[in-house]
């Protein structure tokens, strides 16, 4: 297993934000996973997918990393045409192309969400109405003790952006359910490409949205809008015009930039609406 030691963390991250981490370990399969028991114990030892969510302080991490980024790239396989077994490091937009390959349908809402399976479990990611566990049947997973459990859907609580995983240290894989009720559509993968080409700046330095939406029928998207704060630049991050829920890092901004242009159009959201926004991305 490779270990990186005293390596910067922008490039682990796609808003390339961070510091520099201690030491980052790189499991490419179950038996790497089983010889990390002693750094899953370690109360602050971290679990890094494709970074697409994550943005790491200046001064960096110091405690353990553990990084998904190659960890078993041949974990895709369909059982009994009933199921999908994928591994945690694959990423969200190889089974969405997989699955559309073979006409399973259900799994198109993946494609351009740049993160790994184990991310979009932790996150409980989704687009177009829909979202990752809604179409789980199981996860394995390595609990804080460094077991390595199985446990059906039915023993998650998820809501939205959200899973309750409080044992849960790391998922390793899931066994997705293909539905055989919808109706495969060839055009939809694309369908949903085209939209976030038009309506996101996929191609820059960000972690999609910063913000979760309030739960008051609002977007965070359309609250920052109405404040006409477009381009505001604190340093080297900016708002995108382009979704205006998208920071944008130029190459220079730096993990204080962010998270002072996050207090800003916090407070000024505060302000005008009385809504208070709550962060989706994690900063550590
Ligand atoms: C351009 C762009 C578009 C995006 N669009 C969407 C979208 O449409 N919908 C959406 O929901 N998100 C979107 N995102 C955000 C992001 O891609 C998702 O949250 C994704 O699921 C994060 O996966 P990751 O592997 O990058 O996780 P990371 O960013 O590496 O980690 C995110 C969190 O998950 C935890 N984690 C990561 N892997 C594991 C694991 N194996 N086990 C346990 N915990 C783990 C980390 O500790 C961290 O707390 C977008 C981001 C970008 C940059």
């Amino acid at each position: 297993m490779i270990i990186s030691k005293n390596i910067s963390l922008k490039e682990f991250t796609t808003i390339k934000i961070g510091g520099k981490a201690k030491k980052i370990f790189f499991p490419e399969n179950i038996s790497d996973i089983n010889d990390l028991v002693d750094v899953v114990k370690k109360p602050k030892t971290l679990v890094l997918g494709k970074g697409s969510n994550i943005a790491f302080k200046d001064n960096g991490y110091n405690d353990d990393i553990i990084s998904f980024k190659h960890f078993d790239r041949k974990g895709l396989h369909i059982l009994n045409k009933k199921y999908i077994d994928v591994t945690a490091g694959i990423s969200c937009s190889r089974l969405a192309k997989y699955c559309n390959k073979l006409l399973i349908p259900g799994f198109e809402f993946l494609h351009g969400i740049p993160g790994t399976i184990g991310g979009a479990l932790a996150m409980n990611a989704g687009a177009f109405n829909q979202e990752i566990w809604n179409h789980v049947h199981s996860v394995t997973f390595v609990n804080k003790k460094g077991m390595l459990l199985s446990l059906p859907k039915k023993r998650f609580v998820t809501s939205y952006r959200k899973v309750e995983k409080s044992d849960v240290m790391m998922f390793v894989q899931a066994n997705l359910i293909i539905n055989k009720k919808i109706k495969f559509d060839a055009n939809l993968l694309n369908s949903y490409s085209e939209k976030r080409i038009k309506t996101q700046p996929i191609n820059q330095n960000s972690s999609g949205c910063i913000f979760r939406n309030p739960t008051k029928g609002y977007s965070a998207s359309l609250l920052i809008d109405k404040l006409n704060i477009k381009s505001k630049r604190i340093g080297g991050v900016y708002i995108s015009t382009k979704h205006c829920n998208y920071f944008i890092n130029d190459g220079t901004g730096t993990c204080n930039d962010l998270e002072n242009l996050i207090r800003y159009v916090k407070n000024r959201v505060k302000k005008e609406f009385n809504i208070s926004l709550e962060k989706e991305i994690c900063i550590y």
